[in-house]
């Protein structure tokens, strides 16, 4: 069990690549004053160092799959020791395996999971037009979610990028490893944890206007 307030708040984020978990996150932590914790973020650091580690998570990012359970789960429990999470987080991107799911139960309690239903061809069209800060990580899209200048970011002025796992191929397997490995968790979830649900149905929905439907969600919920 991680040290927290009596009346932390632990939430999930959960959907497939590209549907929106990181762009909501982000605004969602400054919403509720909870840190957004985007699991791929954390990785993309580890593999950039010059280390064992590092090299073996390139590889399995580089591929489309999924990082050993052994690994991950070590990183989140250093990750939710940290301070910042004493009065709860937001989870994007974990769990994403059972064995993962199980991990979790046994250091903390959710409160609730949010669930992001996205059709799949807005997930490719997306991913294949996403670009990324590299300084601080916020996300765009060339097409449905532009910068003010081009290729810089609003927030903080670091140059966009694009992923290299967000390329035709690899995006095709990251969603083929979601299917198998990480959309059955939602059935372990089931009738244990509250969750509500997001449906996207057009490409261009502003982010500000989907928080907000989260927003309500967690509301009815009692969370916020
Ligand atoms: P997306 O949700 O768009 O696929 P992320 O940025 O969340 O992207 O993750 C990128 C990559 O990081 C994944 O494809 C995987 O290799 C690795 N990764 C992130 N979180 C996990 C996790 N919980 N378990 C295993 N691998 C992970
Ligand atoms: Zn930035």
């Amino acid at each position: 069990m991680i040290q927290q307030e009596m009346c932390a708040t632990n939430l999930i984020i959960f959907g497939p690549p590209g549907s929106g978990k990181g762009t909501y996150a982000s605004r969602l932590q400054l919403k509720l004053g909870i840190p957004a914790i985007a699991m791929g973020d954390i990785f993309r650091e580890i593999s950039k160092e010059e280390t064992g580690l590092g090299q073996r998570v390139k590889e399995y990012m580089e591929k489309g799959d999924l990082v050993p359970d052994d690994i991950v789960i070590e990183v989140l429990k250093e990750r939710l020791a940290k301070d910042d999470c004493r009065s709860g987080f937001i989870l994007d991107g974990y769990p994403r395996t059972m064995e993962q799911a199980r991990a979790l139960g046994e250091i903390v309690e959710i409160d609730a999971i949010i669930r992001l239903l996205v059709p799949e061809w807005i997930i490719v069209e997306r991913l294949s037009t996403r670009r990324i800060c590299k300084k601080c990580g916020e996300v765009y899209n060339l097409r449905y979610l532009k910068p003010k200048k081009q290729g810089i970011c609003n927030k903080c002025g670091g140059n966009l990028y694009q992923r290299t796992d967000d390329t035709a191929k690899v995006i095709k397997e990251r969603l083929k490893v979601y299917e198998k490995q990480t959309q059955p968790l939602l059935k372990y979830y089931e009738g244990t944890v509250p969750s509500i649900e997001f449906k996207c149905e057009k490409i261009d929905i502003p982010p500000e206007a989907a928080v907000k439907e989260i927003l309500n969600g967690l509301e009815a919920l009692s969370i916020q």
